[in-house]
């Protein structure tokens, strides 16, 4: 397991993958997100001497959801979510929350992610979660999730948008695949509700913590509006 990241205090990152292809986060006593189905072990060893009470995932991709049974069966906890990913979770079918006619994503989807497991409560707009704040941040998927503190200016912001592409490993800012975002320019729309909120530390599935506030605000609002 790569190395556990403190990115503020009551936040850490685990790095999953090399680099920091996928994270999965720890927000208080709430893991946030489980990486892919293979990753189970992984992320079991690296929530060791943690005390975890909850389960939530940003969204129902595979890279998200993966080893969310696993995780929850193992520490006995329960599941949150959106209201918008809530069948996909509950049924394991996972092309429930991708564009339609996305064959090699469903069959990949179908390998890399979890099984199904029962959804205990779903998070809505303003519900708090492990010191957080939640916001509705459809685009991407239905009912994706982004997790926010005003105090510190945290956020994280699941696959709003990327900081690492995770098939090409480049650091960049960068929308999600437009081949698994139900809804990209809603997508958009969520990326400026997140930049107005000014956060000053962005984390993201895919990539390293962001701490240039700045940066993201200029990337966000280069973003064409449809
Ligand atoms: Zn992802």
């Amino acid at each position: 397991m790569p190395e556990i990241e403190q990115v503020a205090p009551g936040l850490l990152r685990l790095p999953l993958q090399w680099l920091d292809a996928i994270n999965v986060y720890v927000l208080g006593d709430v893991l946030v997100d489980s990486g892919n189905r293979w990753a189970a072990g992984k992320l079991l060893r690296g929530l060791e001497g943690q005390s975890i009470v909850a389960h939530a995932v940003t969204h129902a991709h595979f890279d998200h959801q993966g080893a969310t049974h696993a995780v929850c069966q193992h520490l006995g906890i329960p599941l949150f979510c959106g209201d918008g990913e809530r069948a996909a979770l509950e049924s394991g079918d996972l092309s429930r929350v991708l564009p339609p006619s996305r064959p090699l994503l469903a069959g990949i989807s179908r390998v890399l992610g979890g099984p199904a497991h029962p959804v205990e409560r779903t998070l809505r707009e303003g519900d708090e979660v492990g010191g957080f704040t939640v916001i509705e941040t459809p685009g991407h998927t239905p009912g994706h999730l982004a997790f926010w503190r005003e105090g510190d200016g945290a956020l994280v912001l699941g696959d709003v948008l990327f900081h690492r592409n995770p098939v090409t490993m480049r650091l960049t800012l960068q929308e999600p695949f437009r081949m698994a975002t139900v809804d990209p320019s809603r997508n958009r729309e969520s990326a400026r509700k997140l930049a107005a909120l000014r956060p000053s530390v962005i984390c993201f599935g895919h990539g390293p913590p962001l701490r240039d506030g700045e940066l993201f605000a200029r990337f966000v609002s280069s973003l064409r509006r449809d």
